[in-house]
């Protein structure tokens, strides 16, 4: 990228102690890396883990990669894990961003390196960089989805003059996961205006970030919290026309909760996703889900390799953001990634010619 930054290790190294690489000698080329990811129950992370996996054998390293149910103990002791079995690299992504300093406390006291991927791990020093897709950008997308497809915004983004009201609901993701925060502030700094002037009205009144949070990005608990709304703020009539869900899988269990109370599937409201999921992906098409936010996770994956591997072998590393992910303790050095909106009109151009899926993953 234009005016990219470039980082030196040297800098940011200097308490570090160097330990030769498991394989010998002054080579890095064999070391360990352990790869954290916090759940299967998304695919998402599962395409993750496997992306970062095989480029990192690829170039040598040998790797151990775990998945922790969402929980976080588990994930606490998987790394402790990585650590004792000597792992030279962390990549982590975090199921609670804050629940993991005393292990990073311990892999840098043993010159462990530390990246955060997707999900920045707050409140501790020790981590040297982040990797992720442009946060703010993907929440400012899903709300300008879920307002082209309300017919507020024509495709090239201008007002129709279309006045509604429109009836939307809010779904934010898990409260503990940094990057939920700043979906939901892109989405609502982007859906402001039309609030403020009631061309989208809020029946339930829940707007607040606490109110509309889904634990672990559950979607039982998304379904749950949708039925409670409809019942709560629908009974007497009024239909809901939109809802701003930050990721597939809990658009999943708002649809669930929408046709349970009577909605038919080819006139649910226009919901919101992220993460390109393949069920959500077949939704799309099938004209139920309205969008979802593709991430291509073989890009973030390579990302994350390129930052290992140039760390371990002492090479600069360049990232493109110095500003906009302050961890409580530091600014982390980042290198975002762009998302694109997907819906039905684009997703073969983009899902299928870009090589994610083939046709007969969506049939
Ligand atoms: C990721 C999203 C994902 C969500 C739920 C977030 O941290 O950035 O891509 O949808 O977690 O897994």
């Amino acid at each position: 990228a234009a005016g990219a930054l470039v980082v030196s290790l040297a800098a940011c190294s200097s308490t570090r102690t160097t330990t030769p690489a498991a394989s010998g000698g002054t080579s890095s080329k064999g070391a360990l890396v352990g790869i954290a990811m916090p759940t299967q129950t998304s695919e998402r992370w599962i395409k993750d883990g496997a992306a970062i996996k095989k480029d990192l054998e690829a170039l040598g390293y040998k790797t151990d990669l775990e998945y922790a149910n969402n929980d976080i103990p588990t994930q606490v002791q998987q790394i402790s894990t990585m650590i004792t079995k000597g792992a030279k690299v962390l990549v982590i992504a975090s199921i609670d961003g804050t629940a993991l300093s005393t292990q990073l406390d311990n892999a840098a006291a043993a010159g462990i390196k530390i990246v955060a991927y997707d999900r920045l791990i707050n409140g501790n020093k020790n981590v040297d960089y982040y990797t992720t897709f442009d946060n703010y950008k993907v929440g400012v997308q899903q709300a300008t989805s879920l307002l082209t497809g309300l017919g507020i915004l024509d495709d090239s983004g201008k007002e129709t003059g279309k006045k509604g009201p429109f009836n939307v609901e809010l779904f934010a993701g898990s409260p503990d996961d940094n990057n939920a925060t700043f979906f939901y502030n892109g989405a609502m700094d982007t859906l402001k205006k039309y609030i403020d002037d009631k061309t989208i009205v809020v029946q339930s009144g829940q707007t607040d970030f606490k109110t509309v949070a889904t634990l672990r990005w559950d979607p039982a608990t998304a379904q749950k919290r949708m039925q409670d709304l409809l019942a709560k703020s629908y009974s007497a009539g009024a239909k809901v026309n939109g809802v701003l869900s930050p990721y597939d899988g809990l658009s999943i269990g708002i649809i669930s909760a929408l046709t349970a109370a009577g909605y038919a599937t080819n006139a649910l409201p226009v919901i919101t996703g992220q993460d390109a999921e393949v069920g959500s992906v077949k939704s799309i098409i099938a004209g139920q889900q309205y969008s979802t936010i593709y991430k291509d996770t073989r890009k973030l994956g390579k990302e994350a390799v390129t930052i290992v591997d140039n760390l371990l072998t002492g090479k600069k590393v360049t990232v493109n953001d110095t500003k906009s992910y302050d961890n409580g303790k530091k600014v982390v050095p980042t290198f975002l990634l762009q998302s694109v909106v997907v819906t039905k009109a684009n997703f073969e151009d983009v899902l299928v010619t870009g090589g994610y899926y083939t046709d007969a993953d969506l049939k």
